[in-house]
């Protein structure tokens, strides 16, 4: 007689046989899933990207409407390339009560848990239903959740609570920050460096549009919220990258770099970013065109993913202590799908199997124990909801 965690461990090893890479087609994937659901008599509903290379998969177990649990996972991974694994990344494989493989931990497992549970759910006879809403690209800027998001918002299944199931030891988190990615490219002109009068530096200005972005980091500092449980208490920026320039005695004519910015939910990070937009294009562009009407800055913002800000009423919260041994909550610094689902409304919590710190690494692995924990809960939800 197969058991669950059985079974658990056949799906996974399915799963983290795909190879989806964020921003690659996850459809062969979604439709092993397709699949599997229809097996056990559910019709899993997809909404696809733009291009239709990419697809979230929606499905419902139990009544159609009202009320439901969302499970929430995503379907893509990280990139293997550069890392040495000691194992195939792309096959399972069992060594000392732990599991190997891109994805196990993040988030493969927990999405293998949540299919291997759809039969147990089923004979409960769910009153409350149990929704699954898995997500493509997380990885990169939450892009499958963001559309996800906006498909349930004004559906009627749209779910009441969601637990997005990463890997974060079976811990409630009830919080984390977000992340915005953003690129800037600034043309100017290049000329001999002997006749700075003749060119527009485009290296210069990145350092003076930098040091403004600096400043705004430095004035978020200063108003840190000291009792905020996020560490830092504040809306942080990196610098990540810059390139540009041709060589030392050439007026750079290119300059380009990567930054980021990680706001503490509540921070109105697009006013931050609005800022610096009008100091470029009130204060920088204007001096660069006088020399060369065809320099430019352009900024482009990648994603900006919510942040998860805590609710301390939130009813999942208390579903979850209610059924499991877990009290209290905390805040992770990572980011997660769970800021899209919360701004529709749906009240939402991180709460998976697995170390977020096997995430992401070569020989990322899941301990085989804390895939029994979660399917442990996974059973209490579904006798909590009939
Ligand atoms: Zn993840």
């Amino acid at each position: 007689m197969k058991t669950q965690l059985d079974n658990t461990k056949e799906i996974l090893k399915e799963l983290v046989s795909f190879a989806v890479m964020s921003g690659e087609t996850n459809l062969p994937m979604v439709n092993y899933m397709v699949d599997y659901l229809e097996h056990h008599g559910i019709q899993a509903e997809l909404v696809f990207s733009e291009d239709q290379n990419r697809a979230n998969l929606f499905a419902t177990i139990g009544p159609k409407n009202g009320d439901g649990v969302m499970l929430s996972g995503h379907t893509d991974v990280v990139h293997v390339t550069g890392q040495q694994w000691s194992t195939d990344p792309f096959e399972l494989t069992e060594v000392n009560n732990r599991l190997y493989g891109r994805g196990s931990v993040d988030m493969k497992g927990f999405l293998a848990c949540c299919l291997a549970s759809v039969p147990v759910w089923q004979a409960q006879g769910l009153k409350r239903p149990i929704q699954l809403g898995f997500t493509y690209d997380e990885e990169t800027g939450g892009y499958g959740a963001n559309r996800l998001s906006q498909w349930l918002k004004d559906n009627p299944q749209k779910p009441s609570c969601a637990i997005i199931g990463e890997p974060t030891s079976m811990k409630i988190i009830a919080g984390h920050k977000g992340g915005n990615e953003i690129t800037t490219r600034i043309t100017g002109f290049e000329a001999h460096s002997s006749r700075p009068d003749m060119g527009v530096s485009a290296v210069h200005y990145a350092v003076k549009m930098i040091n403004f972005i600096l400043e705004k980091a430095e004035q978020q500092k200063q108003k840190a919220d000291l009792d905020s449980m996020f560490d830092p208490p504040y809306c942080s920026f990196n610098i990540g990258t810059i390139k540009g320039g041709s060589s030392r005695n050439t007026i750079a004519g290119f300059c380009e770099f990567d930054w980021e910015t990680r706001p503490v939910p509540g921070d109105d990070e697009t006013e931050i970013l609005n800022e610096i937009e009008q100091y470029c294009q009130s204060v920088l562009l204007p001096e660069m065109k006088k020399h060369c009407p065809q320099a430019n800055i352009v900024t482009d913002v990648k994603s900006l993913v919510p942040g998860l800000a805590i609710d301390k009423d939130s009813s999942t919260i208390q579903m979850i202590e209610s059924i499991s041994e877990e009290q209290g909550y905390d805040v992770v610094s990572f980011g997660t799908d769970a800021g899209y689902f919360q701004s529709i409304g749906i009240d939402s919590v991180v709460f998976g199997p697995g170390n977020i710190s096997q995430a992401h690494k070569p020989d990322e692995f899941i301990e085989i124990s804390e895939l029994e924990n979660c399917l442990s809960f996974l059973d209490r939800l579904g006798q909590h909801l009939s």
